[in-house]
């Protein structure tokens, strides 16, 4: 087997089988009444939470991004212990206000948001992060028509990008937000009888396993933000500086160090002078909160040998859990972190790729692993898959059920 992953290091095993919330895996599939399911450990969300936190500057304020995981439960147990949700879609929105949260701490971003959605936020009183000249017009028509002055704040595409990140977002030509260089006329001609002006919204990367290089982009945001809060039709009462911490997926990456990053931006926030010395400024979070919670579960319904190759047929897959399969952004595919549940340990391995019921290639569950020999009934586990699972997956795909989800 290729070098064991880090993740597999700090699991609790019971009788060779693995625990999730001090439960064997095989008692959750029966709580559920089945597979596959994914269950979220409600306790590790909130560690997870609490240690971020500790390590990051007291006054800095923690959103959650909910499409990573956007189930009711998971949302409604993140809203209670952090400072705001970040949305969407309407029906993200529609989640995120169902958990009592005040809607002031609510932002809506999203690159092609329809007109209904922005009359139902101006409605909700969330937070409106505009990412286009035309979005900002028709929240003017929306101020006139209700009488009510929209909050918005202004996603900018910024002119740098987050080095080495899973996924660029910004620098150069984007659809996301409002280049940086069209933000001065912007913010000079804006009407603040009309609109309520709140910030700024600079988001450069996500997926990102280097401290060096989210220091650099904090270093930039920072320095963008002032220059933005110094050309400000109104007092700035928040920057979103986006988010960007990963997870270790794969073999070999090594678990982000908040050390060094909680440090830079407790110096960049002691250095802000002017009038951005008393702005919020937050982080949000989607993956970095809920990805190392999640836990993936799919059973052996068939064995065979094919040319010498052993496959592992499974329940679960691709329409589930496409990131796991590579076709969400993978260049080369790599594998989670995958055990045999009720087998954490074995005398007799083999080799084996663990497929899914798709009639494609593509439906991969793990590849070239080495593990404990399985048998038909025994439960497939893959770790980090808290974040952009069921709703980032393809479920209709060949019209198998869909998954199954359980926070516990
Ligand atoms: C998706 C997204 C996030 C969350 O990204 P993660 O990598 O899951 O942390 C944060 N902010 C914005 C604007 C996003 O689009």
């Amino acid at each position: 087997m290729s070098k064991k992953h880090d993740r597999l290091e700090r699991i609790n095993v019971n009788n060779n089988e693995l625990l999730i919330a001090d439960r064997k895996a095989s008692e959750l599939v029966d709580i559920v009444g089945g597979t596959p399911v994914y269950v979220y450990s409600r306790t590790e969300l909130s560690d997870r939470v609490k240690a971020l936190r500790a390590a990051m500057p007291e006054a800095l304020k923690l959103h959650y991004a909910i499409k990573a995981n956007p189930m009711p439960a998971v949302v409604q147990h993140m809203s209670s212990m952090l400072d705001g949700l970040d949305v969407a879609s309407h029906k993200e929105m529609l989640v995120a206000l169902s958990t009592g949260i005040a809607p002031e701490t609510i932002s809506f971003a999203g690159p092609a948001k329809q007109p209904g959605e922005l009359w139902a936020a101006v409605v909700a009183g969330i937070v409106v992060n505009v990412e286009s000249v035309l979005e900002l017009e028709r929240l003017y028509v929306i101020s006139e028509d209700l009488g009510i002055r929209p909050k918005v704040a202004f996603r900018v595409n910024p002119d740098f990008e987050l080095k080495s990140s899973g996924m660029k977002m910004a620098g150069g030509p984007k659809q996301f937000g409002i280049d940086a260089e069209l933000m001065p006329d912007i913010l000079s001609g804006l009407d603040t009888a009309k609109i309520d002006f709140k910030g700024f919204h600079i988001f450069s990367g996500s997926q990102n396993l280097k401290a060096d290089a989210l220091i650099e982009a904090h270093d930039k945001t920072f320095e963008l933000a002032a220059r933005l809060t110094a050309i400000a039709p109104a007092k700035v009462e928040h920057v979103n500086i986006g988010g960007g911490l990963g997870i270790p997926y794969f073999p070999g990456e090594k678990a982000l160090d908040v050390t060094p990053v909680a440090e830079n931006l407790q110096r960049l926030l002691d250095s802000r002078s002017g009038d951005f010395r008393d702005t919020e400024i937050v982080m949000e979070l989607g993956r970095y909160f809920v990805g190392e919670a999640g836990y993936y579960i799919c059973k052996v319904t068939d064995k065979k040998v094919s040319r010498g190759q052993a496959y592992l047929m499974t329940d679960g897959g691709l329409h589930h859990h496409l990131s796991n399969s590579g076709n969400f952004g993978q260049v080369i595919r790599k594998n989670y972190p995958v055990l045999i549940a009720n087998r954490v340990d074995g005398d007799k391995t083999e080799k084996v790729e663990i497929v899914g019921p798709l009639c494609t290639p593509l439906d991969i569950v793990g590849a070239k692993l080495e593990l404990p020999e399985a048998e038909l009934g025994d439960l497939v586990v893959v770790f980090q898959s808290g974040a952009y699972g069921a709703t980032a997956s393809p479920q209709d795909f060949l019209s198998h059920p869909h998954v199954r989800e359980l926070l516990i």
